[in-house]
């Protein structure tokens, strides 16, 4: 990671096009790669827990993790989810296989599933209605690797869902994946973003578009950095912004002194 000259707690990943990935490591045991950009695609893969959060595309990586923890169904979260399918349970026979949804969005993704053309050899490789489990607000799911996720409520413009992901042994979560939302949600509780790395909604930079993304159920640069002081997390992760937004886009932007203690890491490429 890049640090700007004279900003302290600012880091911009070295990243050279937009759907590069990006490579996290909130412990020396754990990695969170992937994908977050707006309108395209954010899939990310936890490894040491044979997990991904989200699949709106999908990669080697991804095809190989057991469990996908959905956010919500909008198609850049779950576009990818037909080729995690087809690619994990063919390349990655006898593992187990299984897609977390938000509840009100189960039969849906099921019955969808159920009449997707040419998917039979995955429907006979798994049962869909088994391997897509429901969830909810305060829903915890095992995790292989010795983790767990547990769900939480947050607020976008369909039924949506925040995943924060702890090691067995620790009480702090290695990652809060809060998935698209307003800020809101943060804002009346910033312990849910107690963790090591908090990746965050900021669809939204520029001035005057705060209104307009707090009605899309996005957040705003502006909203986390009035919240920063209150948020605990040692990364603060910035994703979900707009295709083409750069690092210098970002640095007009940015106030010259964080305010808070978090490492602040707007997810842009350099060009
Ligand atoms: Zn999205
Ligand atoms: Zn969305």
């Amino acid at each position: 990671m890049i640090r700007p000259p004279g900003r302290e707690r600012l880091r911009f990943p070295d990243l050279t096009a937009d759907l590069a990935e990006l490579r996290l490591e909130p412990d020396a045991d754990t990695s969170l790669i992937g994908v977050s950009v707006a309108a395209l695609a954010t899939a990310f893969a936890i490894d040491r827990f044979s997990t991904a959060v989200d699949m709106g595309r999908c990669s080697a990586l991804l095809a190989a993790q057991e469990t996908v923890l959905l956010t919500h169904c909008h198609s850049d979260h779950i576009a990818g989810l037909i080729a995690w399918l087809s690619a994990h349970t063919r390349r990655h026979r006898g593992q187990p296989t299984r897609v977390v949804v938000p509840s009100g969005k189960r039969s849906a993704l099921v019955a969808a599933l159920e009449i997707w053309p040419d998917l039979d050899g995955v429907r006979r490789r798994v049962d869909l209605a088994e391997a897509l489990v429901g969830a909810e607000p305060g829903s915890s799911v095992d995790l292989a690797g010795g983790g767990a996720a547990t769900a939480f409520s947050v607020r976008h413009n369909t039924t949506a869902l925040g995943w924060s992901v702890t090691a067995r042994e620790s009480d702090r979560p290695l990652v809060v994946i809060a998935g698209d939302s307003t800020v809101e949600p943060f804002r009346e509780d910033p312990g849910l973003l107690d963790a090591s790395v908090a990746v965050v909604d900021c669809s939204f930079i520029d001035a005057g578009t705060r209104v307009a993304a707090r009605l899309g159920g996005h957040g705003h640069l502006d909203d986390w950095m009035e919240l920063l002081p209150d948020l605990r997390c040692d990364f603060l992760v910035l994703a979900h912004l707009q295709p083409g937004t750069t690092a210098e886009a970002m640095l007009d932007r940015l106030p010259e002194d964080l305010p808070g203690t978090a490492i602040v890491v707007p997810w842009v490429s350099r060009s």
